[in-house]
């Protein structure tokens, strides 16, 4: 299978930066920043030194969710400083631009924005690079795969059926790329009560398992629809700083073990 490819794609690796792992979904809303953010300081958990890029152009919800705010500073008009918590180094096109102004990129402007944020960051030396990309398969994830060494893809899913098939058009592109899969990520997979701790299947059961297996690539996670992670997201803490020890923030733990 094309997906089992071992070999990472793109041209040469960004000096200082061992590995870049893409973040992706085929639909937005699926919870793909969530996961980023919860892998990102799951990462800087385990003592590795990681950065977060955040290229989710229509939305970017970093500076949010991993609590940071203000200007990167340039010194030199050249070099862009990265702001800095949790242990992750981050940098988001959200930062580029005013809070409320509306994203309507142009092709090469997204291009340049990109390009600047792998080139003229200054992300010291780090073990892995998370991106937040945007979802779907535009120009961001094609640009980013001509412009970086791309080791490997994550690609997260909701179990319901349009979330899916979309997650499967990203499969195919990332495939098309030549980018190793390394594994789908099933957000929103259960309901759990916050109050009473019942559980249900609100967008439906096995959807993203069955997928998983039908294309060959690993099954990373099942994160349930919890009220916690979604108030630790928006609240700037991400689940697996403000609740180490919930079974949500665990799950994110394994995952960023197996990375
Ligand atoms: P995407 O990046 O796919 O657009 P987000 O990560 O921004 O999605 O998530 C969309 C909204 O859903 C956010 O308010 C987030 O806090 C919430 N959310 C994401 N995953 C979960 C979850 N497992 N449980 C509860 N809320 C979640």
């Amino acid at each position: 299978k094309p997906n089992r490819k071992p070999e990472p794609t793109g041209p040469e690796k960004i000096p200082g930066i061992d590995r870049i792992i893409a973040v992706a979904s085929g639909k937005g809303g699926v919870g793909k920043s969530t996961v980023a953010a919860n892998l990102a300081c799951a990462l800087a958990a385990e003592g590795r030194r990681v950065g977060m890029l955040d290229a989710d152009v229509y939305g970017p919800s970093q500076p949010r969710m991993l609590g940071v705010s203000g200007r990167p500073q340039s010194p030199d008009g050249k070099l862009i400083l990265p702001l800095r918590n949790y242990g992750v180094t981050m940098m988001s096109i959200g930062l580029m631009t005013n809070d409320d102004q509306a994203v309507v990129w142009r092709g090469p402007m997204l291009m340049g924005a990109l390009q600047q944020m792998l080139s003229q960051v200054q992300w010291g030396a780090l073990d892995v690079l998370i991106v937040d990309l945007p979802p779907g398969t535009g120009d961001v994830q094609m640009t980013l795969a001509q412009k970086a060494h791309l080791d490997g893809a994550i690609v997260v899913s909701t179990p319901q059926d349009v979330a899916l098939l979309d997650a499967r058009k990203g499969i195919d592109m990332f495939n098309q790329m030549k980018t190793p899969i390394i594994g789908m990520i099933e957000n929103m997979s259960t309901h759990i009560c916050s109050n009473c701790g019942f559980e249900e299947h609100v967008f439906g059961h096995g959807g993203v398992v069955a997928e998983a297996e039908k294309l060959g690539v690993p099954l990373l996670a099942e994160i349930p629809l919890h009220l916690d992670i979604r108030l630790a997201s928006d609240g700037g803490a991400p689940i697996v700083v403000s609740k180490p020890d919930s079974a949500q923030a665990q799950a994110f733990r394994k995952v960023a073990k197996s990375l």
